[in-house]
């Protein structure tokens, strides 16, 4: 059951194989005995759990069960749930019990999904490795001496040790493609304006999107199935019509080959250098296969991607330094204990709750938006953007999808990186261009480096076409077997989940 798919656990839930309540006790029990080591929970609620699998065995045994209805799921801790602990990764927040539910949760509740906790993230969703967490660094389960990647390295980490089946994210710069990758497990970002923003704690509103982890591209689309749909609570989701992200998956496969006719954009400026060796190996590989499936490759060019790290980095700040204005110490959040008026309630209670990364964004950010300064850096960054999702837009005329690596590397150790923030924020380097241009896109893996480290293959899509982007790893994954390996934690073996 530990390894079974989103699939596999609906059949045999509503064949009374096993019970809600008999799978969330074995994800709980399995929780309790690794994330000791792994560190990917900030939250686990055994008896809140237990009992919305008892709801959920009801709704079952009533004939009513909808596809996630019984099964266990982890939220990304920027989520908020109400009545649990919602810290959002930092101290700022680290007393705040939220008093309602995110949109993405109260779907998922209502969907009959059982909540086992909240996973640890980098704090307010900034990083790209989960070092910047108030409540520790999280492990990667394949080599617990490296990371998982960020900001949703809580959840990539509990889906590949198989803590939790599914589990939710969020994504502003490449926070579910790029952990995914790193941990060997399938995450895909929405189109921008797909899933609500509502209750999913700001970071950069204008660039994070809510996204989906599973094993493989059919788990993350039934969960993104569930967790997307028009919300009038934020301003920026799309009032589309419901969609099943998986009506092309489930179609019958061609004589001509799964994958005939489809053209794979290669961006010249992704494969030039900056990519280490093995995950230059694993990435031809996986391109090498696509063409065994009948997929076509045509190199398509992005030439302002390389403008899209500072372009964010200025985007992303003083978007952040605006959001996190609100805690203040007043309403809600960590409040300074000995102060002597107001402006030093705001200005201890900020010292106190925010880690040094989120103090160093807000800077940064602040200055950008500052006169004099605001038509230099944060309006030329907004013409880059419209750039590089140009750049996007031309490339998609001569191509359906586009692939390429997620991150440069695979997964660095703990620390590495920790004090050069330049070059972490360069491990974003494919990732970013996505958010800026409110593309969907997803990762899945595609093999292992040259230290046993999984690799993740990147596919981004035009707008709107999650459909075809899980469809396309779908049928990757029907012929290999990547996505069924699985690392070895304590106490138990590696290999394969088949
Ligand atoms: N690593 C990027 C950052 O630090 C992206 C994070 C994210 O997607 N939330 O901003």
């Amino acid at each position: 059951m530990i390894h079974a798919s989103l699939t596999e656990l609906r059949a045999a839930l509503d064949t009374q194989r096993i019970s809600s309540v008999e799978l969330a006790t074995l994800f709980l029990d399995r929780i309790e005995r690794h994330d000791p080591a792994l560190n990917a929970f900030i939250t686990v609620d055994r008896e809140r759990a237990l009992a919305e699998a008892a709801n959920a065995d009801a709704r079952i045994a009533t004939g009513e069960s909808g596809p996630l209805t019984g099964i266990p799921l982890a939220h990304k801790d920027v989520f908020c749930t109400e009545g649990v602990l919602t810290t959002c990764g930092s101290k700022m927040l680290s007393n705040f019990v939220s008093p309602y539910d995110a949109h993405v949760v109260s779907r998922l509740k209502a969907a009959g999904a059982v909540t086992l906790g909240k996973t640890n993230m980098d704090e307010f969703a900034m990083g790209s490795s989960n070092e910047n967490s108030h409540y520790g660094p999280v492990r990667n389960p394949w080599d617990p001496a490296r990371v998982p990647g960020g900001s949703s390295g809580g959840s990539a980490a509990a889906v590949a040790a198989r803590l939790v089946p599914m589990a939710t994210g969020t994504d502003t710069g490449g926070s579910v493609r790029q952990p995914a990758a790193l941990c060997g497990v399938t995450g895909i970002k929405p189109t921008y304006g797909v899933v609500s923003r509502y209750g999913m704690i700001a970071y950069a509103s204008s660039l994070d999107q809510g996204g989906a982890f599973g094993a493989t591209a059919a788990d993350c689309g039934m969960l993104l199935n569930a967790m997307s749909g028009f919300d009038p609570r934020d301003s920026t989701s799309l009032d589309r019509p419901a969609e099943d992200v998986l009506r092309e998956a489930r179609r019958e496969a061609g004589t001509t080959g799964p994958l005939a006719g489809l053209r794979i954009g290669l961006p010249r400026e992704f494969f030039a250098e900056g990519m280490a060796d093995d995950v230059r190996a694993a990435t031809e590989a996986a391109l090498t296969h696509y063409r065994s499936l009948g997929a076509q490759t045509v190199e398509v060019t992005l030439p302002n991607a390389r403008l899209a790290i500072p372009a964010y980095y200025v985007i992303a700040m003083a978007e952040a330094s605006s959001n996190l204005s609100r805690f203040d110490g007043v309403r809600y959040g960590h409040r300074a204990e000995h102060y002597a008026d107001l402006d030093d309630l705001y200005r201890k209670s900020r010292a106190e709750g925010f880690g040094a990364e989120v103090k160093r964004r807000i800077l940064v950010g602040t200055y950008v938006l500052s006169h004099g300064y605001y038509d230099a850096y944060y309006l030329q960054a907004q013409k880059l953007r419209r750039l590089i999702a140009e750049d996007f837009r031309s490339a998609f005329d001569q191509c359906d999808v586009i692939a390429g690596p997620t991150s440069p590397t695979t997964a660095w150790a703990i620390g590495a990186k920790t004090d050069d923030p330049v070059q972490m924020y360069l491990s974003d380097i494919y990732t970013i261009a996505v958010n800026l241009a409110g593309l969907p896109a997803l990762s899945h893996p595609c093999g292992f480096g040259a230290d046993g480290l999984p690799v993740g293959l990147q596919l981004i899509g035009n707008y709107f076409s999650e459909a075809r982007l899980l469809n396309v790893a779908h049928r990757y994954q029907q012929s290999t077997d990547w996505h069924l390996q699985r690392p070895a934690l304590a106490g138990e073996e590696s290999g394969s989940a088949r």
